[in-house]
């Protein structure tokens, strides 16, 4: 019994020490992927910014606390401000800091993923509801012009219901997701609409 109950509390400090290690602001760096697209990696999922002339478009914004720390990695490339936030899914480590970027800012993403972020904690307070998606979208969705054109995909259910494709046609680039995160197995959120059935279809419909 008391070993029982060492081991539970190693297992509750441990999850303790992960939830505390989720709220700290990580370390966070930027690199350029090519000429005007930047990648800011740590603190969650990778954010993408994209330089344009009215100002900056971010893609996902990590997990909690990680606003300020993306802000300043932005301020140390470019003198312009955000002007758009994409959510590429609903899931903590891509929309955790969406609070952080107030003023003139638009927020979009799939409409199936404002569904989702309607029912997380964070977007349920008045406060809160001003940082969810204000402009969505079914199937495409294209975005200011020229070469700061912006195209949106939705293909499908797979890691989520609501996946973003992020494409920046005058780079030849595109912003992911988790729909393909790595080269490993594909994780799939069925709680918010992912499906393994419908996942392959959803890739093989991008090319
Ligand atoms: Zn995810």
């Amino acid at each position: 019994m008391k070993r029982l109950a060492v081991l539970s509390g190693l297992l509750l400090a441990g999850a303790i020490s992960l939830v505390i290690a989720k709220q700290q602001p990580a370390t966070l760096e930027i690199q350029k992927v090519k000429d005007n697209l930047y990648v800011i990696t740590g603190g969650g999922g990778n954010t993408a910014a994209f330089i344009t002339q009215k100002g900056v478009v971010v893609v996902d914004t990590k997990l909690p606390n990680n606003g300020p720390g993306i802000l300043e990695k932005i301020k140390s490339v470019t003198p312009k401000p955000v002007i758009m936030v994409i959510n590429t899914h609903t899931h903590g480590d891509h929309v955790g800091s969406n609070q952080a970027f107030t003023g003139a800012v638009e927020f979009v993403a799939h409409e199936n993923c404002k569904v989702s972020m309607e029912k997380m904690d964070a977007f349920k307070t008045e406060e809160g509801k001003k940082f969810l998606p204000g402009k969505t979208y079914k199937d495409k969705l294209s975005l200011l012009g020229g070469a700061d054109k912006i195209d949106l995909y939705y293909f499908g259910r797979g890691h989520t219901g609501g996946d973003t494709f992020v494409v920046f046609p005058a780079l030849k680039v595109m912003h992911s997701g988790d729909l393909f995160p790595t080269k490993g197995t594909p994780i799939m959120d069925t709680s918010n609409g992912g499906s393994g059935v419908e996942y392959p279809k959803t890739c093989y419909r991008t090319a």
